[in-house]
């Protein structure tokens, strides 16, 4: 099909929530994808962060293949031998003691939402439900995580939102210490805000909210679904501050785009949840277990999160040099996980991008979102930092 006709068919069948999407792409191989007329592109989106090991890694492909060919899905009533290597992989290689699984982002923040109402009370603090988020957060799109998210945009025609929210300003500990009361039960925070528009924390904030936590014994929860992975240059992105929390989430990266969540938390907080306590068919069945499994073996065995810093600093660097020239104002972000930060309207740079092969994203207005695979290499950055500077020069 022609992406006209793809268009066509989805324009007539599928319920609007995405808007005109442009393009429809058939195949990909690394860091490059190509669309339905066959032109090539160089993906620095990486599928919204997604695609940590780019597209169609072989040692991916492998273990889906292996997997499908031998049993997909029995349920959570059974054990099931990848969801358990995968569990210990990831315990091993973290602070945590124990973790659920699921299939998306939004059900890792559901669970932790949960989590956090239910030890509340489980350890005698019955009347504490409220969990306190960050203005421009993202945390999900069902009924408790676009409450959870503090942007109004979200929540427009929903209302009711669900009780017990409050938000504070990113980075600013002050305020949030200003809302604590006997009624909060938790934090819940991105190390790095990535759809609000990459912001990062000062030096000392996450520490900070960590010790409000333990001054007021609340839980600390990292919604790392975008940051964990070893996107910043640490396996998890709380590595990279020096700060545990409680409870972590994650989801897009570990599946490489086969379908999976996880919440991690410590043992004395995780044994909240018991048997018929929370569930979920999906989650963690062999076939998403087998592809997280053989994700996080490859970033380490091709030690990618190096990589990250390495490629992230090159790519900040590469675009810092065109600053002078076009109307930029800053790059931020950490390891592969970027903002050109422009002083207008970034969107039709973005578009420019796409049309001239590089695929990237523009957040909250100003911002050119990079997310690229973490094995990608200088070259591939050179091609990303000259696409970007010939689309600035047309559009500016
Ligand atoms: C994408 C994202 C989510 C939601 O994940 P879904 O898989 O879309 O439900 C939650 N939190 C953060 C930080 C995200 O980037």
């Amino acid at each position: 099909m022609t992406t006209s006709e793809i268009k066509a068919v989805a324009t007539e069948y599928i319920i609007n929530t995405y808007g005109d999407r442009g393009l429809a792409f058939v195949k990909g191989e690394g860091p490059y994808l190509w669309d339905a007329e066959g032109k090539k592109y160089l993906d620095f989106l990486g599928g919204l962060a997604v695609n940590g090991l780019g597209h169609a890694h072989p040692k991916v492909v492998e273990a889906i293949r292996e997997q499908a060919g031998n049993i997909l899905h029995t349920s959570n009533l059974y054990y099931i031998q990848p969801q358990a290597e995968l569990a210990k992989l990831l315990i091993d290689n973290s602070d945590m003691d124990q973790c659920f699984f699921c299939n998306s982002g939004a059900e890792a923040n559901e669970a932790a939402i949960k989590l956090a109402r239910k030890y509340t009370k489980d350890s005698g603090r019955t009347d504490a439900y409220e969990i306190i988020t960050m203005d421009n957060s993202f945390h999900g799109r069902t009924m408790a995580t676009i409450t959870a998210t503090a942007q109004t945009k979200y929540h427009i025609g929903f209302e009711p939102m669900l009780e017990g929210f409050k938000y504070v300003p990113f980075d600013d500990l002050d305020a949030t210490e200003a809302v604590i009361s006997e009624k909060t039960c938790a934090i819940l925070v991105e190390p790095i805000q990535s759809e609000g528009g990459v912001n990062i924390p000062s030096d000392g904030y996450l520490q900070g909210l960590r010790e409000l936590c333990d001054k007021h014994n609340l839980l600390l929860m990292f919604d790392e679904v975008q940051t964990a992975m070893g996107r910043l240059g640490t396996f998890f992105g709380y590595q990279s501050y020096g700060v545990v929390p409680d409870v972590i989430t994650m989801a897009k990266a570990l599946g490489s785009g086969v379908p999976i969540g996880a919440m991690l938390a410590k043992r004395e907080v995780a044994e909240s949840f018991v048997p018929g306590t929370h569930a979920a068919t999906f989650g963690g069945n062999f076939l998403s277990s087998a592809a997280a499994v053989a994700t996080i073996k490859t970033i380490f065995e091709e030690n990618l999160a190096v990589n990250a810093v390495k490629m992230g600093n090159y790519l900040a660097g590469g675009l810092m040099e065109l600053k002078g020239k076009y109307p930029i104002k800053e790059v931020r972000g950490k390891g592969l996980l970027r903002g050109l930060v422009m002083d207008v309207d970034a969107k039709p740079l973005a578009a420019k991008c796409i049309e001239n092969g590089l695929v990237t994203i523009c957040t909250n207005d100003y911002v050119l979102r990079f997310l690229p695979p973490l094995n990608i290499n200088a070259a591939h950055v050179e091609e990303a930092v000259n696409i970007v500077e010939k689309s600035m020069s047309e559009v500016f």
